[in-house]
């Protein structure tokens, strides 16, 4: 028996289910990725972060399979048709993947599979994303839950319940193999696909087991360190979890006993991802559009929104956050929060908008917690809190980013100004404002919204189609 299996994100040699299972059932596995110009054709700055991230995984993974004799092939084009015929050509009885539950996935791995049926080749798929899939935690009705907290409660039952739930799939690499065919190759460059390696991608560790091991040490606190974002006070693994350099089941195994606050609330947060990942694949329309409050009328500035984008709102906290965004590719949760409230709710303009715009920048974009986390900050999700939460954002500024580190960090042309300042530039009068030598609408902007009558107007728009609703 011969195995090819399909690498996608699940970027790893470890603890990874399709390949444990390839090298546990077949006498030779191969190994391939496939750089897919369906996504990378749509992205426009060929100097992409996350190109460079799982570019330079690819590197290191090949490096660590040398020592093997053994390499994956690095290919650049569409899956469906690189796919079958790599398999055809190494002459592999099945081709073995990890599941992957966007709209696009599901509709390119179920071509592939059909293909590779007409060629008498089995397809495998497997669980390895995420700890429970969406066809494992349902309700007494057999749906998938529509709103977290129950559906955390039934998580956490299956986890203590279900056997191997979090179990290592143990990898035998002495299996792997590598197989020299014409107009294949090993050592895909950047250039080769049309793209540069950028800081910004290189800045990330690639090993995300060692920042793991970094993270243990302080997960204890991270209830009460992960809503501050002048801190390291969080695990920062995201990219890796994206592309699957580490194992979701190793983090939670990692963990041990549930035994602190700090663990608990880390372990919640994972369970989010699980929560977005099955809420996407059973509800795949909401790629495109608003769960509820379909019916609202964004606003339509232009204007506005680039503002926002470019991180001169006026609003320090707001302009703080999208400035980290565009200058690391990464922004902390709490301001992921902040801004996007203020971008739906202050600004009414339409949560795809900063979702699209978010799934240009970040380096941990997935398309299901990016969803998950635009409708929940727009209202417009499964969340159950009434549309009415609407995040002051000086007061957030005030009590997550006290002493105004962060806000100084990525906007310095606040940084003399007392804290107090900083979280709200509007509170000093012109006279304040010269002796600082921040004038307002010279050295930063003037807010380009009103706060209160933004959340108003807000108010009203929501109630109109909750009214029109009932
Ligand atoms: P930690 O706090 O250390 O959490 C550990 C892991 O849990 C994260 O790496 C992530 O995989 C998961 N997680 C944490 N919070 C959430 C959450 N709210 N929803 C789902 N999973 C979560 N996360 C992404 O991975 N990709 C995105 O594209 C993304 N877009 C977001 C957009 C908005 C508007 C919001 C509000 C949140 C978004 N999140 C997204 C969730 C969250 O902001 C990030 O996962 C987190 O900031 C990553 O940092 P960390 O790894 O240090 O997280």
């Amino acid at each position: 028996m011969k195995s090819l299996v399909w690498f996608r994100r699940d970027l790893r040699l470890h603890d990874q289910m399709a390949l444990s299972y390839a090298t546990q059932n077949s006498d030779e596995v191969y190994g391939v990725f496939v750089f897919d110009t369906n996504i990378l054709d749509k992205i426009a700055d060929k100097r992409d972060h996350r190109v460079t991230f799982i570019h330079d995984t690819l590197m290191n993974m090949n490096e660590a399979l040398s020592a093997k004799n053994a390499a994956l092939y690095l290919l650049h084009g569409d899956p469906v048709e690189l796919v079958p015929k790599l398999a055809q050509e190494l002459g592999v009885d099945r081709v073995c993947v990890n599941r992957d539950y966007e709209d696009y996935a599901k509709k390119r791995d179920a071509k592939v599979s059909t293909i590779l049926e007409k060629k008498s080749i089995e397809f495998s798929s497997f669980k390895d994303q995420v700890i429970f899939e969406s066809s494992e935690i349902r309700t007494k009705e057999g749906s998938f839950y529509k709103v977290f907290t129950p559906y955390s409660r039934e998580w956490g039952r299956q986890l203590h319940s279900v056997e191997n739930a979090v179990s290592e799939r143990p990898v035998n690499l002495s299996k792997l193999a590598y197989k020299k065919l014409k107009g294949y190759t090993q050592n895909l460059s950047l250039k080769d696909i049309g793209f540069e390696a950028t800081d910004k991608g290189r800045r990330w560790e690639i090993d995300g087991k060692k920042r793991f091991k970094s993270f243990l040490k302080k997960v204890e606190n991270y209830h009460q360190t992960r809503d501050l974002p002048f801190m390291d006070g969080t695990s920062r693994l995201s990219p890796h979890l994206r592309f699957g350099n580490v194992s979701i089941r190793e983090l939670v195994r990692g963990l041990g006993k549930i035994d602190n606050e700090g663990k608990k609330s880390w372990l919640n947060e994972l369970v989010w991802r699980d929560f977005y990942s099955g809420f996407l694949d059973t509800h795949n329309y909401v790629e495109k559009e608003s769960y509820k409050y379909g019916g609202l009328e964004w606003e339509k500035s232009k204007k506005l929104l680039e503002a926002w984008k470019e991180g001169r709102t006026g609003v320090p906290i707001v302009d703080a956050g999208m400035r980290q965004l565009n200058e690391t590719g990464w922004m902390h949760n709490r301001v992921r929060m902040i801004v996007g409230s203020y971008l739906t709710k202050i600004l009414l303009i339409d949560w795809l908008e900063g979702e699209r715009y978010f799934g240009d920048k970040l380096i941990d974009y997935d398309l299901a917690s990016n969803n998950g986390g635009w409708q929940w900050c727009a209202s417009t999700g499964t969340d159950a809190v009434p549309y009415f939460r609407i995040f002051n954002p000086y007061t957030q500024a005030e009590r997550f980013d006290k002493d105004a580190s962060y806000i100084k960090k990525y906007v310095p042309e606040l940084a003399a100004l007392p804290a107090k300042f900083v979280h709200n530039p509007t509170l000093m009068d012109g006279k304040t404002q010269e002796s600082y030598g921040v004038v307002l609408g010279r050295d930063y902007p003037l807010p380009i919204a009103d706060y209160k009558a933004g959340r108003a107007r807000a108010l009203a728009a929501f109630k109109e189609v909750a009214d029109g609703k009932n």
